[in-house]
């Protein structure tokens, strides 16, 4: 889908809905994350940059108190009334939503602007979007960022980016139950063309990197293994509880305090498990500032090694690999590109590889080829480039 049909489709959504022109549009990007993976939630470093595909909400005020929403994803749109979100959420830790899961997402930023301390007249909100959805491409973060960025116009919350996409995190841990840092969010909000986001988890400071992926003649390939992760169940707070147990036996507030070269204190005092969860991380770390520098100093064609690295990280030490992703990663290496890694939190979703911008064709096929022999479903392969973040498009 196109940004236009992505548009048309929220429109249309919003006027079977209501009968009426929504008060406005915006949108949100999905986003890919080149290097920095389950390093937010320990106050590290990550480098997403947002992708061309978006989610759209169009929508408008009512005169009542109530808000409605409804996706293009679900025939059943869910309405409560404003004030009964301070009853549904916050959900309990290890509960599911006490509304359809999706509409946690939407619902639970209104909620989250309502903890700030804003609150407006009751609103109809209509969701389009071609993010793949449970890809590891954050679907999530363009729901949120999308909705986020109406309700502060329509709401006049007056919130900057980073404030917005700390209020999509609290909805996506708080109402919807899923423990996940801030990147998502603040790769898109903050995204802007051909630029990746440096992002300091710890103090928020972001400061964008020129990729330069198209002048080098490359190509970012997406190979979303349609394996479905689940972040509010599954592996995902495991592996925060083993970070926080490592961090808590290295005496520190988070594993962003430990470095590369205490991994070996670390490992005298840690089981085998928690140390390869931890050497991830602090690792993990390393590559992202190595990576900023290299794209800086020697530019696209050198961060390949970078890539691999840190696959190889997430598939041994952190165990958060599927045979999908893996098969993904090797093919595309073996194909000729220069960098391949698993992108997003893992157990499933997409990967990423580095390849030159005439090999797409000749990639894509081989790592289709490789999951028909594995007996794998068929993957969806695509190209992205740097896009712009969230804002109001009508
Ligand atoms: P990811 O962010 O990697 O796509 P998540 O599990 O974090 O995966 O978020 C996916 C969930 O977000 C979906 O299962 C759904 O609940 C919600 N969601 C995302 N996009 C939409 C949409 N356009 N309409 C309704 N719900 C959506
Ligand atoms: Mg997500």
């Amino acid at each position: 889908m196109t940004i236009a049909t992505t548009h048309d489709a929220a429109t249309a959504l919003f006027t079977a809905l209501t009968g009426a022109a929504p008060a406005g549009v915006w949108s949100a990007p999905g986003r890919v994350n080149l290097i920095g993976e389950h390093t937010d939630y320990n106050e590290g470093f990550v480098l997403p940059f947002a992708i061309p595909h978006r989610t759209v909400a169009a929508v408008g005020t009512r005169d009542d108190s109530r808000i409605r929403v409804a996706s293009t994803f679900t025939d059943a749109p869910v309405e409560v009334a404003i004030d009964e979100l301070d009853r549904l959420f916050p959900t309990p830790t290890g509960k599911t939503p006490a509304v359809p899961e999706w509409a946690a997402y939407p619902l639970g930023v209104a909620w989250a602007l309502r903890q700030a301390g804003t609150t407006g007249s009751g609103l109809d909100i209509a969701i389009a979007s071609d993010v793949p959805v449970g890809a590891g491409l954050s679907s999530s973060a363009a729901i949120e960022g999308a909705t986020a960025s109406a309700l502060n116009d329509l709401w006049d919350a007056g919130l900057d980016r980073t404030a917005l996409a700390r209020i999509g995190r609290r909805a996506e841990n708080e109402a919807v139950g899923a423990p996940t840092g801030i990147m998502d969010q603040m790769a898109s909000m903050l995204g802007q063309p051909d630029e990746a986001i440096f992002l300091d988890c710890r103090s928020l400071e972001a400061v964008v990197v020129p990729v330069g992926i198209a002048e080098a003649g490359l190509a970012i390939l997406v190979i979303d293994t349609r394996v479905k992760h689940a972040h509010s169940t599954g592996g995902y707070g495991e592996r925060r509880a083993a970070c926080e147990r490592g961090a808590a036996i290295m005496g520190v507030p988070s594993l962003r305090d430990v470095s590369v070269d205490d991994l070996a204190r670390a490992e005298e005092l840690m089981d085998d498990v928690t140390f390869r969860r931890v050497r991830h991380v602090v690792t993990e770390n390393q590559r992202v500032l190595d990576m900023v520098r290299v794209l800086r100093e020697q530019g696209a064609r050198a961060i390949g090694d970078l890539l691999v690295a840190s696959h190889a990280s997430m598939r041994d030490d952190f165990e958060i690999s599927v045979p999908e992703l893996d098969t993904a990663v090797e093919t595309a290496l073996a194909a000729g590109a220069l960098g391949a890694r698993m992108t997003g939190g893992g157990f499933g979703g997409a990967a990423i590889a580095l390849i030159e911008q005439d090999a797409v064709q000749r990639v894509s096929d081989a790592v289709t080829a490789a999951f028909a022999d594995a007996g794998f479903i068929e993957p969806v392969i695509f190209t992205v480039t740097p896009a712009a973040g969230a804002h109001r498009d009508a």
